[in-house]
């Protein structure tokens, strides 16, 4: 069973969208070595950290090796900012990693920047891409798709192919824990999005990238998702909620987990294999 853990301290962006409750507490190495500990113990066998952007803490390596030392797969989703492009870096990658998500929206600048919120950011992640070429059997592209973008999905989908992943990852916009604000400005349709991946997919099948899109209720009820401090939450069946279900650290909770998520993976299992 996988676990993602988040640090919802602060991130590097601020993605209008992005559903981490961020709340400022600074992660503590310890206890983030003790959920990585529980987790392994318990019967998780995969481990997704993600953001704010893991490469914020200067210590992240410690954990990555911990993790490959308890013998989970490690998938490690960055914004790339912070992972600086040094010799200890690739070290670190190609010794405890098995998976590193970059994010993409777009074709060209004007679109990814759009997304991102942030100039130059297209510029960065290409930079980024380049530096990980020694990674690219293990590179999984992260694009969340959403009114703004969906259109550009086709180009990108030719660009996607010039890096040549091992995984396109589309996330279909999912209103969790956002304002209605940014709900109206970013939504989504299911039939729009399941349209536009079903041309992808079919084109996909052509291609050694392998094609993963996730609409919304894809994601419910898979996984659970642990913050640093090792808060549990689950996405609602039904609702667009992620719902507080106890401490890592509680035999409870890990009986929740289990009773909750027991069906996670059907369909993800390769990418984590
Ligand atoms: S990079 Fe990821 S974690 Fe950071 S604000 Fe954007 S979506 Fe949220």
């Amino acid at each position: 069973m996988r676990f993602v853990l988040n640090f919802n301290h602060a991130c590097t962006l601020k993605c209008p969208w992005c559903y981490v409750k961020f709340d400022g507490s600074i992660p503590n190495k310890q206890i983030v070595k003790n959920i990585i500990d529980r987790c392994a113990e318990t019967g998780f066998n995969t481990l997704t950290l993600g953001g704010g952007d893991p490469y914020q803490y200067n210590w992240i390596g410690e954990i990555l090796k911990l993790a490959r030392t308890k013998k989970l797969f490690v998938h490690i989703d960055t914004n790339a900012i912070k992972m600086s492009e040094t010799n200890k870096n690739i070290e670190i990658l190609n010794n405890y990693v098995d998976l590193i998500g970059i994010p993409l929206d777009g074709s060209n600048k004007y679109i990814h920047d759009l997304s991102r919120k942030k100039e130059g950011n297209f510029d960065l992640i290409n930079k980024k891409l380049n530096w990980l070429s020694f990674m690219k059997d293990r590179l999984k592209i992260n694009t969340f798709a959403a009114s703004h973008n969906i259109n550009d999905l086709i180009n990108l989908s030719f660009y996607i192919k010039e890096i040549n992943p091992k995984i396109w990852s589309i996330y279909q916009y999912w209103s969790i824990n956002n304002n209605s604000r940014v709900t109206e400005k970013y939504f989504l349709n299911d039939t729009v999005f399941g349209n536009i991946t079903n041309v992808l997919k079919k084109d996909f099948t052509k291609s050694n990238i392998i094609l993963d899109a996730s609409d919304k209720d894809k994601r419910r009820k898979k996984y659970p998702i642990i913050t640093h401090n090792g808060d549990v939450y689950i996405h609602h069946n039904k609702n667009d909620l992620l719902l507080k279900i106890g401490s890592i650290f509680l035999d409870s909770t890990i009986d929740d987990i289990i009773y909750s998520c027991q069906k996670d993976n059907f369909d993800f299992e390769f990418r984590y294999s």
